[in-house]
Order: structure tokens, then C-alpha cells, then sequence
């Protein structure tokens, strides 16, 4: 394809209502970036209205990680569709709800043991911040870490990062929340790490013991907010810290639960727990919208043993059946593969492919962790020539600020991979002449 303009209004990818009607995220209507219309998503490909494949360096922002159409959750979906796709939750209970739970818990960190089923990431993280609320009223305070990204709710958007995150724009109208600085990133789990590190956080969570509900952070890997890989060491500071002070700690798991980062959960690589951990994007394979908020016994027990004697949320379509069915047939479907070697695999390629980038003047640096390749760039990426510049050479990559990463799906096929790396070295080298 040689670059058409997806805008032009004789190609079969523009479609003019979809112009002058709809929002796209983070996009104006006024003067939106081109969008590309997609027919039709197979594998690891998006087939565009024009018939042209894009190879899936997203994802489709993380959460379809065995590529798109698996007959094993097209059937579940069909199955679950002609029994019954919904029903209310308050007073009912159905078998899909009860097997995701037991599934959650055989797989989630030992000493989860409640599971509040919601319905998008971000509502998963409004929950929790409400659970640590009702945990013990009189605590009102959150803290968290710079470079989070944790939704674009309210409270959720309280705790994203105060200066890549939309703090800017609603700043006085947000609730405050307290900030340690950023973990030190890092490039590889093994390294030798400062406890200076963590130092900053230490002293924070000691200043306001008795005012922190919660410490909200995502485990090992930030992921909107900047692609940065932390030390295992820093989790672990922080629960021992969180102990000590008698804060609960929220882990959030929605961009890399599910295998990620190498392990089912991130929180795995450093041994420790939450109390509250947020499930999301991958939980239906990328099928559709769900969400999941597991806590402790502990937690649950004092939750409900205060004034409302219950946790106070319930929306319309909690415990959807159909997501629930979807969401079991993703977490057999993973467990049945050898996902943690294909996930190795992925990262070794990422590695060995991505490591030329270094060299170019373009490049600030360059980082894999698990099936998740960063190359971070010394200036912010033009958009709308990246993404035609992409799409040109068959890929879907849709990078942000000066990150160009690649989050495939995990059946990625080795050479669809090297599409994915060459593509991005290539927009360094260009970046490089400009
Ligand atoms: N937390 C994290 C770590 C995320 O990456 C995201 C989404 N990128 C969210 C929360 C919000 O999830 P959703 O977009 O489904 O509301």
C-alpha cells in the first residue's frame, strides 16, 4: 500500500460519518487525526476495509494477547450469548461468575480471597481506592508513584501521574493525592538495586501513617505513564513498609496481569502480595470490556463490618455473564499454552531486535521486559506521521509522548515479530535524518 490518506474521502478506510460524529480518544472532533477503518481482525492481524494487514504490534492496548478471533472464545461467546448474556447481580448468582472466581483464586497471589467482578479498568480502580475507604473511614489520604497511569475516572486520574497525566487540566477540580518519585527504572530484574530507591517512599509512608488509606501503584512495570521497568526490591520495600505503617497496599494489575511481564502476575517477580489488586484488559483475552478487584479476607471483613455493613458499589453490569464465560475460556486458553517460554521467547527477540536502536542518535533508550519491547526516543513522536508511516509498512504501532513500544500478542509468529522491530528501527533511522 502506498500510503493512502486514510482521510481521503474515495478510500475504503475513511468513513465520513465516523469524521464529522465520533470521538476518538485523546483526539479532536474538530480536527481529528486520520483513523483507519478495520473490517475485520484475525491472529495477530487487522484487516483494513481496503483489505490491507496490518501486523499487531498493540494488542489492542494490551489486552488481546492470543491474537483476535480464537475459536475457543468466539465459542464461548456464541455459547454464553444464546443462554443467557445478562443478568443483574444483586440477589442472583450463574455459573460463569462462579467459575471465573474459582479461576481468579487458583491463579491470582496466595491470600486473595474476595472478588468484586466491575466493569473496566478504570471502575476496577475506583473500587479499590473505595475499598480502602471503607477499609477504615477516618484514613482519607492516598500516596502513589510518579509515572503511574491508572485510568481516566476521576479518582483514578487523582493518582496518574501529576505531569504527564491530565493533573494540568483538572488539576483543581481532582482530589489531591501525595507523590514519592518514580522508582529508578531499570533494564533487567536482575540487577543490584540502591535501597536508596526507595528512601523517599519510605519517608512518606512514616509522615502520614494515620491519614494513608492506601499506597496505589503498578507493579514492576508503568505503563501509560512512561514504559519504565522497576526493581522487584522497591515492591518489596514497599509492602514491608506498608505493614510496618498499617496501610494497605493496592497493586494494579490491569496492563500486566495475564503473563505480561513474564509471570502470571507482576507482583509474582517480587514475591509479595496486595491486599487489593486490580485485574483488567486481558482478563477476556481482549474480547470485550471486564474487570476484577480481589482483596483479602481481612480486607473484605473490616469493609463489611463497618456503618453500610457492605461494600457500597454495585453497577448494572457487574458479573456479566457473557464476560465471565469469555474470561474463563481466556484463562484456560492461556494455562493450556506454554505462554511463559512464548512470552521468554518474545522478549529475547525483543531484546536481540530492538538492541540496534541504541546506537541511534535519535534513541534515548532502549528496553524489553517480557512481551513488551520500549524504545524511547529524545524527542515526542509526530502522531499522525507515525501512525502512516506504520501502517505503510503493514504494522499497527501506535506510540505516545517519546515512547515507540510494541505490546504483541502473545501467538505472535517469530517473523511477524521482526516486522514489528524493523519498523520501529526504521521511524529511529528516519527520525535520525530529520
Ligand atoms: N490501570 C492501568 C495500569 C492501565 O494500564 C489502564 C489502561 N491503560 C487502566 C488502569 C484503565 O483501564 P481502562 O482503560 O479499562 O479503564
Amino acid at each position: 500500500m502506498d500510503n493512502p490518506r486514510p482521510d481521503a474521502p474515495d478510500n475504503p478506510c475513511f468513513d465520513a460519518f465516523d469524521r464529522a460524529h465520533l470521538w476518538h480518544p485523546y483526539t479532536s472532533t474538530v480536527a481529528p487525526l486520520p483513523t483507519y477503518k478495520v473490517a475485520r481482525a484475525e491472529g495477530c492481524e487487522l484487516v483494513l476495509a481496503d483489505g490491507t494487514r496490518l501486523v499487531e504490534g498493540m494488542s489492542s492496548w494490551w489486552c488481546a494477547i492470543h491474537g483476535y478471533s480464537h475459536p475457543a472464545l468466539v465459542k464461548a461467546a456464541q455459547e454464553q450469548a444464546a443462554r443467557m448474556s445478562h443478568v443483574m447481580f444483586g440477589g442472583l448468582t450463574h455459573q460463569p461468575a462462579i467459575d471465573l472466581g474459582r479461576r481468579l483464586l487458583r491463579i491470582a497471589p496466595e491470600g486473595m480471597d474476595k472478588i468484586f467482578y466491575a466493569d473496566s479498568g478504570s471502575v476496577a480502580v475506583e473500587v479499590a481506592l473505595k475499598m480502602a475507604i471503607q477499609y477504615d473511614p477516618a484514613k482519607t489520604d492516598f500516596l502513589t508513584v510518579r509515572s503511574g497511569y491508572h485510568g481516566d475516572t476521576w479518582n483514578a486520574m487523582s493518582v496518574c501521574d501529576p505531569v504527564t497525566g491530565m493533573h494540568s487540566l483538572f488539576g483543581p477540580a481532582l482530589p489531591r493525592r501525595r507523590f514519592a518519585p518514580a522508582p529508578a527504572p531499570i533494564h533487567d530484574l536482575a540487577e543490584p538495586w540502591d535501597p536508596a530507591d526507595f528512601a523517599p517512599m519510605a519517608r512518606l509512608i512514616e509522615a502520614h501513617r494515620d491519614t494513608l488509606a492506601a499506597v496505589i501503584l503498578e507493579p514492576i512495570v508503568q505503563g501509560a505513564g512512561g514504559m519504565r521497568f522497576y526493581h522487584p526490591a522497591y515492591l518489596r520495600a514497599l509492602r514491608a513498609a506498608c505493614d510496618a505503617a498499617g496501610v494497605l497496599l493496592i497493586l494494579d494489575e490491569i496492563a500486566t496481569g495475564f503473563g505480561r511481564t513474564g509471570t502470571l502476575f507482576a507482583c509474582e517477580h517480587a514475591g509479595v502480595r496486595p491486599d487489593i489488586l486490580c485485574l483488567g484488559k486481558a482478563i477476556t483475552g481482549g474480547m470485550m470490556t471486564f474487570a476484577a478487584v480481589l482483596a483479602t479476607a481481612a480486607v473484605a471483613e473490616r469493609v463489611c463490618s463497618g456503618p453500610a455493613g457492605c461494600f457500597m458499589h454495585g453497577p448494572t453490569f457487574m458479573g456479566n455473564p457473557l464476560a465471565c464465560a469469555i474470561a474463563c475460556a481466556s484463562i484456560d486458553l492461556l494455562l493450556a499454552k506454554p505462554w511463559r517460554e512464548k512470552v521468554a521467547a518474545i522478549q529475547a527477540r525483543l531484546r536481540a531486535e530492538l538492541a540496534p536502536a541504541r546506537d541511534l542518535p535519535a534513541v534515548a533508550d532502549v528496553r524489553a521486559l517480557g512481551a513488551i519491547g520500549v524504545i524511547e526516543l529524545k524527542r515526542p513522536i509526530d502522531m499522525a506521521r507515525a501512525q502512516a508511516f506504520f501502517v505503510r509498512r503493514g504494522v499497527w504501532l501506535r506510540p505516545f509522548g517519546r515512547n515507540l513500544y510494541a505490546m504483541p500478542p502473545y501467538v505472535i509468529a517469530p517473523a511477524q515479530l521482526t516486522r514489528l522491530t524493523d519498523a520501529m528501527l526504521a521511524w529511529c533511522r528516519d527520525e535520525a535524518g530529520r
